[in-house]
């Protein structure tokens, strides 16, 4: 499939952000990820929740290759990554990820870690990368940070770093693997506004995260997985208010 940078393709039908077919992963022996066939379109949020060792981080970390697959296929803003002799590089430049743990440079600055990336990678100017990072930074409500070291500030503060410092990469998708499974309670409000603002502002998403709220209210879809298989996906309201197979059922009476 052939897809421009805009994830439309000539005929201006749309293409895919993320399409896997059959993706298949492996540790050893043990089958983690059974056979996920899962498609995102440009815009949409998709929520994916499900018990702990589902295979949902090991989903996530597919779709840049943080992970190899063992079978089936991923192809990520038109470029099949699943293909030994893909330019992976090429495609992580533009996906962006936040993880739970936010894993910011605590030598730098909140400046100098939404800078660092652009400027070597993008090969960006200082001035250029300077402007792009306040410009995110303003987003996420931490502009007056942009001096301060990561460590004087709280882990809402740090991962909404975290974020701008992905989005000052200009992504064409943002994955999130639960990115608020590690803050106080009293911090989770701050960070899941940012990313609902995001999505309003029409970022492609893919977000593994317990908050059903967020999910209910902020989801194009939902996804719920069980050991290594979707098992049911839909509108959030269909998913998370009316689901119809049991273990989903189940999964939903234990969280909510
Ligand atoms: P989830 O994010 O839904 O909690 P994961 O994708 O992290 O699930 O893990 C799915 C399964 O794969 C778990 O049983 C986990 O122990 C296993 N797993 C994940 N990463 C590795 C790894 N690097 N090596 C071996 N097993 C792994
Ligand atoms: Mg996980």
């Amino acid at each position: 499939m052939t897809a421009t940078a805009e994830g439309t393709n000539a005929g201006g039908a749309t293409a895919p952000v993320v399409e896997m077919v059959g993706l298949r992963k492996s540790f050893g022996d043990r089958e983690v990820l059974k056979g996920i066939d899962l498609t995102v379109t440009p815009g949409e949020v998709v929520c994916i929740i499900g018990p702990s060792g589902s295979g949902k981080s090991t989903l996530l970390r597919c779709v840049n290759q943080l992970e190899e697959a063992t079978g089936g296929t991923v192809t990520v803003l038109g470029t099949e990554i699943t293909d030994p002799d893909v330019d992976i590089d090429a495609v992580r430049q533009r996906v962006g990820m936040v993880f739970q743990q936010f894993n910011l440079f605590t030598h730098q600055t909140v400046l100098e870690n939404c800078t660092v990336a652009q400027r070597k990678v993008l090969r960006r100017s200082k001035a250029e990368a300077e402007e792009v990072a306040m410009r995110n930074l303003a987003h996420v409500g931490l502009a007056d940070r942009a001096p301060a070291h990561p460590s004087h500030l709280s882990g809402g503060q740090q991962q909404r770093v975290a974020i701008a410092r992905a989005l000052s990469m200009d992504p064409q998708l943002m994955l999130f693997d639960e990115p608020t499974s590690a803050l106080d309670p009293e911090l989770v409000g701050d960070v899941l506004s940012v990313m609902r603002a995001l999505a309003e502002r029409g970022m492609t998403m893919l977000v593994v995260t317990h908050e059903m709220a967020f999910a209910r209210e902020v989801a194009d879809r939902v996804v719920f997985m069980d050991d290594g298989q979707i098992v049911e996906q839909g509108a959030p309201a269909q998913v998370i208010g009316a689901p119809q197979h049991e273990r989903t059922q189940a999964f939903l009476e234990r969280v909510l």
